[in-house]
């Protein structure tokens, strides 16, 4: 995640609440990518260390566990520095030219200046954040499978020029598609904070509640007794991955027979959101400055510590290294 402001529910939907479940089955590394928040947000940086703190605040109280995962900021890893310099010089330009989301957020974040090196070259910084821990798998929702990809495009024509005593030294990453439901904000948009329609896993029940209030619904229904359907309806995508199959049903019934009126449905709506977010805002509300400040130090020291594993090995194999004529 890029520290560019607090997480929404989206960001728990589609990644966090996964990760957190990752956890029980592998030894996972999760960061915070300040230097990816450079990549669009370059001309005011004021603002990416306190967002850097509230992000890792937001996996903690998602509940990522500091004592089973690696929890980083990858500005405190130089070594992801080193290895994107070097995968650099193999990478061919038209490989960054063709990843969907260069064209798309170029026309899309038409009040930044997107024509930089550093935005060209972010899926291949992302390559070698993933490479750097010579990983199985990246968990990924489906839109970022061009990334993963492109990673492995880029080892594989590492290893075809490099090899250390004959051996391949960044393994193809495989993706492990997670199940990423599109959380709809309360403009019936995509959640997402370019948008300014989200709600944050912070929001107190009252802020939520009022979010809820102003969401948009079935277009179609404009007076309290017409009929909706909440197929078609935001605050209805919100019903199906939120409440309970008894919720569901009533919201169901009772919309599409007019039965019950949009207000008393974003009533039962933010009701299954609150209990959602509550015992996420309880846990973050155990964590103090200090320990956040701990955590990530720890976590970046463990971090550094793999990542300079790897980098010995390509230094070796691209005979970079002072080290490689005597082996490691
Ligand atoms: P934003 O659009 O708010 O800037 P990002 O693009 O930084 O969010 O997304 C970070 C992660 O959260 C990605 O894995 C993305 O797939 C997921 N994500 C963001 N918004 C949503 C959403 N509305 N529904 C599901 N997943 C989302």
């Amino acid at each position: 995640m890029r520290p560019t402001g607090k997480l929404h529910l989206g960001n728990y939907m589609g990644a966090l609440a996964n990760w957190v479940k990752l956890q029980d089955q592998y030894d996972c590394y999760f960061f915070i990518a300040d230097w990816h928040a450079l990549t669009s947000d370059y001309a005011d940086t004021s603002q990416i260390a306190a967002n850097t703190r509230d992000v890792l605040l937001d996996y903690l109280a998602a509940g990522l566990d500091p004592a089973r995962s690696v929890l980083f900021l990858q500005s405190k890893v130089l070594q992801h520095a080193e290895l994107n310099l070097l995968l650099g010089m193999i990478t061919p330009l038209g490989w960054l030219e063709r990843v969907p989301t260069y064209k798309e957020q170029q026309e899309n974040l038409t009040g930044k200046d997107l024509s930089n090196y550093g935005f060209l070259g972010y899926p291949l910084l992302m390559a070698s954040d993933i490479l750097i821990y010579q990983p199985q798998f990246v968990p990924v929702g489906n839109d970022q499978t061009a990334h993963v990809e492109l990673t492995r495009e880029v080892a594989r024509r590492f290893n075809q020029f490099y090899k250390l005593d004959g051996r391949e030294v960044l393994p193809e990453p495989k993706v492990l598609l997670t199940p990423s439901p599109k959380l709809p904000g309360t403009d019936g948009r995509k959640m997402s904070k370019s948008y300014g329609n989200t709600i944050l896993l912070t929001d107190p029940e009252p802020v939520v509640r009022q979010k809820l209030k102003t969401m948009v619904t079935d277009p179609a229904r404009i007076r309290r007794t017409d009929k909706g359907d909440p197929d078609v309806c935001p605050v209805g995508d919100m019903h199906k991955v939120f409440s309970t199959p008894e919720t569901l049903a009533k919201v169901y019934d009772g919309c599409r027979s007019a039965g019950i009126g949009c207000i008393e449905c974003k009533g039962w709506a933010a009701d299954a959101l609150v209990k959602v977010l509550e015992p996420i805002q309880i846990r973050r509300a155990s964590f103090t400055g200090t320990q956040v400040s701990e955590i990530l130090e720890d976590g970046s020291n463990r971090a550094r510590a793999r990542a300079e594993q790897t980098m010995q090995e390509v230094r070796a194999a691209m005979q970079m290294s002072q080290d490689s004529a005597a082996g490691l």
